[in-house]
C-alpha cells in the first residue's frame, strides 16, 4: 500500500476530521507535533454540514446551535473570525397535542393547570436526580445500578403522572437524543443532564443550547480549522485498521499506510468499533461500543421566500405528537431572507420515515408544516433532507447513547485509553457532552493526554 504522500509517519494520526478530531491535531500542531488527520468522508466537519440554500446563503443539516456556558466551541468560533447571532425566536410557538393546536409564548405551553403542575413536577426532580449524577464517573453516582437498570421510559413513568406531561418529556427527549425513551438507561440521561447543568439548558433557546447560530454555518468552524492543517489532513480515507507494537501504531486508510507514536480516534463509538484493531482492546472496550448505538435524527428544511410565519407572529417554533415532524424552528439566514422552516424527526419516525419514496418523504413532512403553519408551508421553493442514521460514516446522530445496563459496568472505558490509541469525540465529554462544545473539549483532552504521556510539553 502507498505511503500517505509526503507523511508516511507523524508523531500522532487523527482518525476523524470532526470538531474534535480537527480540534486535537490544531492543539498538537500548536505544540510543534507533526500531525496527519484521516478523514473518511470527502469533507470534513462530520456531524455539522452546511446546505445551500441559493445566493451564497446556507442553512445548517447538522450541529448547528450554541448557547451560555459553550465558552470552548465560541472561544474557537471568535479565534479563527466565526460570528454569531441570535436565534430567531420571537412569536407564539406552536404546540399540537392529540390534534389540537394551541398557540403559546415561552419553552412552557398553556395547558391545563394539572398538567403544568406535573410538568414543573418533573423537571425538578429531573434537576434534582442529574445533580447526584457526575458525568465524569456516572457509575459513582448513589443508586447508580438501579437507574442505570431502568429506561429513561421508565423513570419518566415515575416522574410525571399526566400523558400530557410525559409526551412533552417525551418529545424533549426525542429531539435532544434522537432516540425514544425506551431506548435509553435514565442513568446515562441524567449525567447527560448534568453535563449541560440541567435540563432546561437542553431544551431552552433563550439562555440555553438553541440561542445562538453561527454566522456562514457551524461547519465552517470546520473548514477553516482544515485550511490551517492543509497537507497534513486527508479526506476520502477512512481508516480501516490500526495495529500497535512496543515501537508505535501502524495506520491502515484507503490508499494511505502510515506510522505514528499515538493515534487519538474521534469515530464515535459504534463506527470506531468498525475499525479492526491489533491486538485486540480487549472486552470491556468492545462490551461498550456494542451498547452504544446513535439515536436517529432526521433533519428537514423547507426554504421559502420569506419566513411568513413571522407576519403570523409565530416563531416558526413548534412541538408535535402528530408525526413525523416532531418540533421546528425557524433556521433563516441571519438577514431573515430566505425564510427557513427547519424539522425534526427522532427515532423510530425517523427510521419509518426513511424507508418512504423521496417525494412521500417531501409529501409528508410538508403537511405537517402545513397543518402547523397554513398553506404557505405547502410549496418551499427548496426542500431539503439529511437522514443522519443512512449516513455510512455517522450510521446516525445527533449523539450516541447507552442502553440499559452497560455504563456501570463499561462506561469507564469510554476514554480509558488503549496502549498507545487515545479516545475523542462529543459522547466522550463529560461537558456539554454530545454537543459540539463536548467535541471541542474532547479534542483538547486528548491532545493533553498525548502531549503527557510522550514528555511533549514545550
Ligand atoms: C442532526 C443533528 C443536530 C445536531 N444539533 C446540534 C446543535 O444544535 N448543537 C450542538 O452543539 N450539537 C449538535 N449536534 C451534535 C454535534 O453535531 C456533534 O456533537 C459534533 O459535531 C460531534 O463532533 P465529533 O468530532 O465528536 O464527531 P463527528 O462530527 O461525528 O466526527 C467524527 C468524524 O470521524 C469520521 N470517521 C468515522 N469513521 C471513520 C474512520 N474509520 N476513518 C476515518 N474517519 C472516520 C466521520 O466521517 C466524522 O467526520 C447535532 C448533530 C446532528 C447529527
Amino acid at each position: 500500500m502507498p505511503a500517505a504522500p509526503g507523511r508516511p509517519e507523524a508523531d500522532v494520526i487523527v482518525v476523524g476530521a470532526g470538531l474534535a478530531g480537527l480540534v486535537a491535531a490544531r492543539q498538537l500542531v500548536a505544540a510543534r507535533r507533526s500531525v496527519l488527520v484521516l478523514e473518511a468522508r470527502d469533507r470534513v466537519g462530520g456531524r455539522t454540514a452546511n446546505a445551500s440554500i441559493g445566493a451564497g446563503k446556507v442553512t445548517e443539516m447538522g450541529g448547528q446551535w450554541v448557547g451560555p456556558t459553550q465558552d470552548r466551541v465560541l472561544a474557537l468560533a471568535s479565534e479563527l473570525g466565526v460570528e454569531t447571532f441570535p436565534t430567531h425566536h420571537e412569536g407564539r410557538n406552536l404546540l399540537e397535542l392529540r390534534g389540537r393546536l394551541r398557540r403559546y409564548k415561552g419553552t412552557i405551553p398553556r395547558l391545563a393547570p394539572h398538567v403544568l403542575l406535573d410538568i414543573d413536577r418533573a423537571r425538578r426532580k429531573v434537576r434534582r436526580a442529574a445533580r447526584r449524577v457526575p458525568p465524569d464517573a456516572p457509575w459513582t453516582a448513589p443508586k447508580a445500578n438501579e437507574l442505570d437498570s431502568q429506561t429513561l421510559a421508565t423513570w419518566i413513568r415515575k416522574a410525571a403522572r399526566t400523558k400530557k406531561a410525559r409526551s412533552l418529556l417525551e418529545i424533549a427527549t426525542g429531539t435532544v437524543m434522537g432516540t425514544g425513551t425506551a431506548e435509553l438507561s435514565a442513568l446515562w440521561m441524567l449525567s447527560y443532564v448534568n453535563s449541560a447543568g440541567s435540563f432546561d439548558a437542553l431544551i431552552d433557546v433563550e439562555g440555553g443550547a438553541q440561542q445562538d447560530r453561527f454566522v456562514g454555518g457551524s461547519q465552517l468552524i470546520s473548514q477553516r480549522l482544515a485550511a490551517e492543517l492543509g497537507d497534513d489532513l486527508a479526506v476520502s480515507a477512512p481508516v480501516r485498521r490500526i495495529a500497535q507494537d512496543g515501537g508505535g501504531l501502524e495506520v491502515e486508510a484507503d490508499g494511505i499506510q502510515a506510522r505514528a507514536q499515538r493515534v487519538i480516534v474521534t469515530a464515535p463509538p459504534p463506527l470506531a468499533a468498525r475499525i479492526s484493531f491489533t491486538p485486540s482492546l480487549g472486552g470491556r472496550r468492545d462490551q461498550l461500543t456494542q451498547r452504544m448505538a446513535h439515536g436517529a435524527l432526521t433533519k428537514c428544511a423547507a426554504v421559502y421566500p420569506e419566513p411568513f410565519w413571522r407576519d403570523q407572529g409565530l416563531s416558526g417554533q413548534a412541538v408535535s405528537d402528530g408525526g413525523p415532524v416532531a418540533t421546528t424552528f425557524d433556521n433563516s439566514p441571519p438577514d431573515g431572507t430566505p425564510g427557513v422552516l427547519l424539522g425534526f424527526i427522532a427515532g423510530a419516525e425517523a427510521i419509518r420515515h426513511a424507508r418512504r419514496s423521496e417525494a412521500d418523504r417531501r409529501r409528508v413532512v410538508l403537511e405537517c408544516f402545513q397543518r402547523l403553519f397554513g398553506e404557505q408551508a405547502a410549496k418551499p421553493g427548496i426542500y431539503l433532507e439529511t437522514a443522519w442514521a443512512e449516513e455510512e460514516w455517522s450510521r446516525g446522530g445527533p449523539v450516541c447513547s447507552f442502553a440499559p445496563g452497560a455504563l456501570v459496568h463499561c462506561g469507564e472505558a469510554l476514554r480509558q485509553p488503549a496502549g498507545r490509541i487515545h479516545w475523542a469525540g462529543a459522547e466522550t465529554a463529560t461537558v456539554w457532552c454530545g454537543y459540539m462544545e463536548g467535541a471541542v473539549r474532547s479534542g483538547e483532552r486528548a491532545a493533553e493526554e498525548v502531549l503527557d504521556a510522550e514528555g511533549w510539553r514545550l
